[in-house]
């Protein structure tokens, strides 16, 4: 039977902050091996304290840095431990991704690391569920600068955890989330509709507008940045729903 744990190993918005490392989560269960869902900068380190860095697949909704830039020290990791780990770690990500972290580990600009020594690289396919060592996952694509996707877990007890990634409001969101029992979702900015360019994050209230929307059980909050207020941020999600509602933190383990 297939439970998933998520323990976050960073939740800080777009840079890391001082109490937390910038994306990353840790995703377990009996039977499955490990997945790391984003590794931006930080993560590396704090995933040492729960997991064999060697021993991990790797799963990105998108490649900006701050869910992608330990990739590199997971290179190294990889290749120059002293007892190395045998085997590829799978990294499912958008198309392009062997350019994009192959550029970031190169030894000079301008060249490419070629990195499918160490890694499996698969691209998501929008919309397709596909079978993780009996966890289903389907792939949305959210509403951000970069290609980006919003995944959908389910167990196989029926549990339904929802994570946006990254991402502005829009209609694939609600199928995202639609009747989730957790949603994790983005909130970087506070409510200003007017002075926020359009397709980029989300603010409090429309993380709790969504959750409303989409009829989740229990609301997540992550990816709030070092200079935005944390208090507004949960209070103006709970402005918008009713249900609980939490900004999680390092360290926190969530059963699913
Ligand atoms: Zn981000
Ligand atoms: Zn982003």
């Amino acid at each position: 039977m297939t439970r998933m744990r998520l323990t976050v190993l960073g939740c800080s918005g777009s840079v890391g902050g001082p109490d937390s490392a910038a994306s990353g989560y840790l995703l377990t269960g009996p039977g499955m091996t490990p997945v790391v869902l984003e590794f931006g900068p930080g993560i590396l380190g704090a995933l040492q304290r729960y997991a064999d860095p060697g021993a991990v697949n790797i799963f990105l909704t998108h490649l900006h840095a701050d869910h992608c830039a330990d990739i590199s020290g997971l290179l190294v990791w990889r290749r120059y431990h002293p007892n190395p780990p045998s085997g590829r770690a799978v990294l499912y990500a958008p198309e392009g991704s062997a350019l994009r972290l192959g550029n970031a580990s190169a030894e000079v600009g301008g060249e490419t690391d070629d990195v499918t020594d160490v890694l499996e690289l698969r691209p998501w396919i929008e919309g397709e569920p596909l079978d993780y060592e009996g966890l289903s996952i389907t792939p949305y694509r959210m509403y951000h600068p970069p290609e980006s996707y919003g995944l959908r877990f389910t167990t196989d007890t029926g549990k339904v955890f929802a994570y946006t990634g990254d991402t502005a409001v829009c209609d694939s969101l609600l199928d995202l989330a639609r009747g989730a029992d957790v949603l994790m979702a983005e909130a970087s900015w506070t409510h200003d509709p007017d002075n926020r360019p359009p397709g980029v994050h989300m603010s409090g209230v429309e993380a709790g507008r969504t959750a409303r929307e989409a009829g989740v059980g229990e609301l997540l909050i992550t990816h709030i940045p070092p200079w935005t207020s944390r208090e507004e941020i949960i209070a103006e999600a709970k402005s918008e729903f009713s249900g609980p509602v939490h900004a999680v933190s390092p360290g926190e383990v969530f059963d699913f």
